[in-house]
């Protein structure tokens, strides 16, 4: 007999068990969505954890049972996180900033059994109810309430549930195969597709990515997740903040840059992660204010590029490092991660920060690959474009309720991001393949113009977008937000490109808009504006057109 180690599935259970135990005393403080704070802890959520568990237990619901949750960043949010899939249920975050529409459809398809809202949501869910068949019940996110009792019968409550549930509760045994949670994507093209994460797969994403070239969280940190609990598990950071007993910081409902000064300021933050856009708004309410964040060191920014003028300003007028990432819902989500090797710290200053503005490398668990359009793999040269390809163990296999893998035939998963690699894994995206645009047989990054469009100072955001064109398929347009009382012109914003690109990839036009419209997940809907301003060019020649002729016709 050789000798042999232990096996222990890795769980959800034994996360917030470690946390309970270890880091008992450790504070979770939360924005209420009514308005106002609480403090609880490590300790107060993992025994609510076993509560809600063992409550649902009683209620009838049964291993692999979808338990859905249309909540905030906040404390009950949290204990559902560990007590759905410690009890051997799913945990199911819906993003409700979904269209009702688009909620009925996901709550069914997923066949959600129970569904848990903040007080807020309810009047969302009850014109809802009649639709969704699969629910035996709806609980509200806190405290007994009549008035909203009255509003839909038979409601209950996530307090109440608590009382009925048993603090020490053993886990039941679960194979770490099992899923523990469902976030669909946010498909801005045909129907949302759900992602069934798995015991194992939530843990090694929460061990392997939380190092120091990672999330880099300890436990003396104070962690303000600001990326929603309904984006892929909040990027992992629940999980990774239970495995090291990370105080947390939950924001609420309130995720202007005001409210999220004031809390990283008061709760003296010390780490959070967010996409850009929700930088923008924080940057603004510091310039407007005066404040200085000194705790404030670092935060993962991902979800879409991260621009290095937003990344300088950050580090050099603020001492924070905006740490770019890369992630998918399909890849749980980290796939990369900026951070330097020991040979770059040699480097000239500028490009250390060239290495520091792209998406970074991947950590160990996860392959990267680029691939041109018949599947061949491309050179590893930092200069070839290709579609970005991923494997590991946090990596998508198939859509929920769909046999069919979601994978090339060799198993790599097409994440349909247009980016190039060097030989160290550091990945830079260049774009969504659908984003791309196709000027006359070459592309041009959206990204990269947009990054030239935000580092003006009269811009407060940007989007370029492919715009028809009658001769070459496709141009750049830039729909930009001016900073308010800004007299920026078009021609300004135009010249501003000179020098900074070849000449060809320069913008063909300027479109100043009120606001850019953002998805459910913060990040600019570029289907939305191409619906709207992808005919500019192309009126604009038929206008020319029309006035060439029309001297001619009199
Ligand atoms: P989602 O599944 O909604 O999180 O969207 C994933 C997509 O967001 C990726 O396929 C990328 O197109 C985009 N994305 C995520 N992180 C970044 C990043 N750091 N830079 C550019 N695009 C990103």
């Amino acid at each position: 007999m050789l000798g042999r180690m232990m096996h222990q599935p890795l769980s959800v259970g034994s996360l917030i068990d470690h946390a309970a135990r270890y880091h008992a005393d450790t504070e979770i403080v939360s924005a209420l969505t009514e308005g106002g704070f609480e403090r609880t802890t490590w300790g107060e959520v993992g025994a609510n954890a076993r509560r809600i568990g063992s409550a649902l237990r009683a209620r009838g619901l049964e291993p692999g049972d979808r338990v859905g949750t249309l909540a905030w960043n906040n404390r009950r949010h949290l204990e559902l996180y560990f007590g759905v899939p410690g009890a051997g249920m799913v945990c199911h975050t819906l993003n409700p900033r979904l269209s009702p529409e688009q909620l009925a459809y996901i709550i069914n398809h997923a066949s959600d059994r129970m569904l848990f809202v903040e007080r807020t949501f309810v009047p969302l869910i009850a014109p809802l109810r009649d639709q969704l068949s699969s629910l035996r019940g709806i609980v509200v996110l806190g405290p007994r309430d009549e008035a909203l009792a009255a509003e839909l019968p038979g409601l209950l409550f996530h307090d109440e549930l608590l009382a009925e549930g048993d603090p020490s509760a053993p886990w039941p045994a679960v194979e770490e195969t099992s899923p523990s949670s469902l976030c669909y994507t946010s498909g801005t093209t045909g129907n949302p597709k759900g992602v069934l994460y798995s015991h194992r797969s939530t843990l090694l994403h929460a061990m392997s990515v939380n190092n120091r070239d990672g999330l880099g969280i300890g436990a003396a940190d104070s962690v303000m997740p600001v990326v929603p609990m309904f984006h892929v598990n909040a990027w992992g950071i629940p999980y990774a903040a239970a495995a090291v007993g990370a105080r947390l910081v939950m924001p609420g409902p309130r995720l202007d840059g005001q409210s999220l000064a004031r809390l990283i300021i008061d709760e003296r933050v010390t780490m959070a992660a967010g996409v850009p856009t929700i930088w923008l708004g924080l940057l603004d309410a510091l310039e407007a204010s005066g404040e200085r964040p000194e705790s404030f060191k670092r935060s993962i920014v991902g979800g879409s590029a991260l621009p290095p003028s937003m990344r300088a300003v950050f580090r050099d007028r603020y001492g924070v490092e905006l740490i770019h990432a890369w992630g998918m819902t399909e890849t749980s989500p980290l796939g990369t991660l900026n951070a330097p090797k020991a040979r770059h710290l040699a480097l000239p200053f500028e490009q250390q920060d060239e290495i520091g503005t792209g998406q970074g490398r991947p950590p160990y668990g996860v392959e990267l690959r680029i691939v041109d359009a018949e599947g061949h793999v491309l050179p590893t040269d930092g200069e070839t474009e290709g579609e970005l390809q991923i494997r590991g163990h946090w990596v998508l296999d198939s859509y929920f309720g769909q046999e069919k893998p979601a994978t090339t035939w060799d198993g790599w998963f097409d994440t349909g991001d247009i980016a190039t690699l060097d030989p160290d894994g550091y990945m830079v995206i260049r774009d969504r393949s659908k984003d791309i645009i196709k000027s006359g047989g070459e592309w041009i990054s959206t990204v990269d113009l947009e990054n030239i469009a935000i580092s003006h100072p009269k811009v407060a955001n940007a989007a370029a977008i492919a715009a028809r064109h009658p001769r070459w398929d496709e141009r750049p347009v830039i729909c930009a937000q001016k900073r308010p009382q800004s007299d920026l012109t078009e021609d300004e914003l135009l010249e501003w490109y000179e020098g900074k690109v070849p000449r060809w990839q320069r913008p063909d036009r300027v479109i100043f808009v009120e606001t850019l419209p953002l998805g459910p997940t913060g990040k600019v809907v570029k289907a939305r504006l191409r619906e709207v301003h992808g005919n500019v060019l192309w009126d604009d020649a038929m206008a020319e057109m029309q006035a060439a002729r029309d001297p001619q016709e009199d």
